[in-house]
């Protein structure tokens, strides 16, 4: 993060120093053995429009396939580059943009899964092209790419405005923001607009529903095709006066029933695999190029356009093994890992087994050669670094999922997306994916309901991918938590026993398992697991909840207050910690901190906070007069220490010197109760008040 910020500064610094066409030299190369960078002066630098298309197979845009009119993404290719053999790195929508915007393989960035945060270390396009001057603006149609997951960063204006809460937004929607944009004085002269459609479910509107009946799938893709023409002619509009570049890139394609995936994410077959890309703009000459290139290189690409040379362009010749990874079924369910690689038309597999199809003249990859080709050292050789450095550490370098609410996760779910966290364990015998086919339906209904609360109907559906797959640990997993909350404690316990002895080290088994002890008051069970979790976790905020809920029923402050502590720093708007907090302060006599402690449960809770007479009395111990007058004040009448509030604010009245502090002790008497009674007859401070007089 630091060593960008330095960069993007020094970049700034060179553009100026050295104004016009600048070669930086020494002292202004980015790195010693880096690339060259050129600043572009204003009128130079190129606008650029990236538009990322969700879900979009390259061979079912019109630019293939006769069967779908999408005439603008046509047009643009007729007269820009045509990528025939481009390869998404990973068939799920944040962890492939993460590739086209850092220009990272997956393992290199360390997003597997939606619902992960890109952190803050990695540096991305947006940044980079801030700092070479650049107005950068975003406009997203999926919640996969929410600010919060974090690639709104470099960012001058980043629009995910998805209307109360829904998933994604349309492409009309979109486009309307964009075009908005656009309009402005000063918009971005850098503009990537992601289209979110053509992702299940298939509900194209009217013409398009109308005009592909059999296939709601090319209805989305038609209508997208439309919005794309609507931004274009406006981007074009817009900065005519200026040179213009463009890059239209799928993020990976969709199953549509090829070797039985019906959507993406599973497999690593060329229906989702392959997407369209389209670059073309001023001084782009019209070719169709079938080397095999990767999504991620659309970071080279933009950046070359920017003045940064680059040798991964897309631009350049620069042919090397692409790969690609798919880890969702080894992340969720334990099955073997997969890797691909592709080199010169063919294309290796890796997944418990090798497969290797010719894709020239076995586009369907029905036919696998493995064994029977010789293949080239660096395609073999590129598959297997890949692969052993991307289960190094699965997940690495991605902020958990710790931190999403149960609304963000269940938004996620909603379109289909369930995450994992810990890291499985790699069986040799797991289940190859593609031979799990059938029970991915099963598996994916199942999670919706487990997510949506439909805990009964989730059993049914992971009894079932239990059978087919005993070792599923996920399955067994979620099937335990399932039985243990519609309290079928006996089969809960077994199937916690099953998920423990296919995975003894997941630490969200042991999460669940102390939730389900706590659900059963068995305290003691509980403890030792939630301990053990945060030893490995130590953010985890239910364990944190569950450990304070164990010691303050042991009585033990000691350990209580370090874990509220704790989570008064993560969790969002902690009141109830504090106000326990400044209780257990009060109760050890520290006023200064209890004091603390109780105005962030008033900041934090508003109109909810009732504890005035603590606050007014700690004050009052802290002689903060004025400030115990008013806590002390909005002490109610029917409070049941209502007759102690009246005595602290006439002693506070007292010392204040107040103009009505002798009815002020005259009420506090009339309102005594024993106690109070009692101290106002020894208050030395109303020594001099004839309070009984009425
Ligand atoms: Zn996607």
């Amino acid at each position: 993060m630091e060593d960008s910020l330095i960069r993007d500064v020094t970049l700034r610094i060179c553009a100026i120093i050295l104004g016009a066409v600048a070669v930086l030299t020494a002292g202004c190369s980015e790195k010693d053995t880096g690339p060259e960078i050129r600043a572009l002066p204003d009128g130079e630098r190129p606008a650029i429009l990236l538009i990322t298309l969700d879900t979009t197979r390259a061979d079912r845009l019109g630019i293939e396939s006769s069967s779908v009119n999408t005439p603008h993404l046509k047009g643009l290719a007729d007269r820009g580059l045509y990528f025939t053999q481009a390869y998404s790195t990973t068939p799920t929508t944040l962890p492939s943009h993460t590739s086209m915007l850092t220009g990272l393989y997956p393992a290199d960035h360390g997003i597997r899964e939606n619902g992960r945060r890109v952190g803050g270390q990695l540096e991305l396009l947006a940044v980079r092209l801030k700092g070479l001057g650049y107005h950068t603006a975003a406009f997203v149609s999926g919640f996969p790419l929410a600010q919060q997951f974090g690639l709104a960063r470099g960012f001058d204006h980043y629009d995910d405005m998805l209307a109360d809460n829904a998933s994604e937004r349309s492409a009309t929607a979109t486009t309307d923001a964009a075009l908005s944009h656009l309009d402005q004085e000063d918009a971005a002269d850098f503009l990537w607009v992601h289209y979110y459609d053509p992702h299940a479910p298939y509900e194209p509107p009217e013409p398009f529903l109308s005009q592909y009946p059999d296939s709601p799938y090319s209805g989305e893709l038609a209508y997208m095709d439309d919005e794309v023409g609507r931004l274009l002619s406006a981007f074009e509009a817009r900065f005519s006066e200026q040179p213009r570049k463009i890059i239209v890139v799928g993020d990976h394609g969709e199953g549509l029933g090829d070797h039985g995936e019906a959507l993406h994410g599973n497999l690593l077959y060329q229906g989702t695999m392959r997407v369209p890309l389209v670059i073309a703009g001023d001084s782009i000459a019209p070719a169709s190029i079938d080397r095999a290139v990767s999504i991620r290189q659309v970071f080279d690409t933009v950046l070359e356009w920017a003045g940064v040379e680059s040798e991964r362009s897309l631009l350049g010749s620069n042919a090397e093994p692409v790969i690609a990874e798919a880890l969702k079924p080894y992340l969720q369910y334990g099955w073997q890992p997969q890797f691909m690689a592709v080199l010169d038309g063919i294309k290796m597999i890796q997944s418990g087994d090798i497969e290797v199809f010719n894709l020239q003249s076995d586009a369907e990859e029905t036919d696998n050669l493995a064994g029977g080709i010789d293949l080239a050292p660096e395609l073999q050789g590129a598959l297997s670094a890949y692969s052993s450095r991307a289960l190094d550490e699965p997940n690495g370098q991605a902020e958990t999922q710790e931190a999403l609410s149960q609304k963000t996760v269940e938004r996620l779910a909603s379109l289909g997306y369930v995450g994992t966290s810990g890291r499985p364990i790699l069986r040799t015998t797991a289940p190859n994916p593609r031979d799990m086919v059938p029970i991915y339906h099963d598996l994916d209904i199942a999670s919706g309901h487990f997510i949506g609360g439909r805990y009964r109907a989730a059993i049914q559906g992971f009894s079932r991918v239990l059978e087919v797959d005993p070792q599923n640990f996920m399955a067994a997993m979620h099937l335990a938590v399932a039985y243990s909350v519609t309290n079928q404690n006996e089969q809960a316990q077994a199937k916690f026993e099953r998920a423990r002895s296919i995975n003894p080290s997941s630490v969200d088994l042991r999460h669940y398992h102390a939730m389900h002890y706590m659900r059963n008051q068995q305290w003691d069970l509980a403890e030792p697991l939630f301990e053990s979790v945060l030893r490995e976790m130590p953010d985890r905020l239910p364990a944190l909840q569950g450990l304070v809920s164990i010691y303050t029923r042991q009585g033990n402050d000691e350990r209580v207050t370090p874990l509220l502590e704790k989570i008064v720093t993560i969790k969002d708007s902690p009141g109830k910690e504090w106000l326990q907090l400044g209780q257990m302060r009060m109760a050890k006599g520290d006023t200064k901190a209890a004091i603390g402690a109780f105005e962030q449960a008033s900041n934090t809770l508003g109109r909810r906070f009732r504890q005035h007479l603590e606050l007014g009395v700690l004050y009052l111990a802290d002689r903060q007069y004025e400030n115990a007058a008013v806590s002390l004040d909005k002490v109610s009448g029917s409070h049941p220490g209502y007759p102690m509030a009246v005595f602290k604010r006439a002693q506070v009245s007292v010392l204040l010197n107040e103009a009505d502090s002798e009815s002020r002790v005259r009420w506090a008497w009339r309102k005594a109760d024993d106690t109070t009674r009692r101290l106002i007859a020894n208050e030395k401070l109303f020594r001099d008040i004839d309070y009984r007089r009425k």
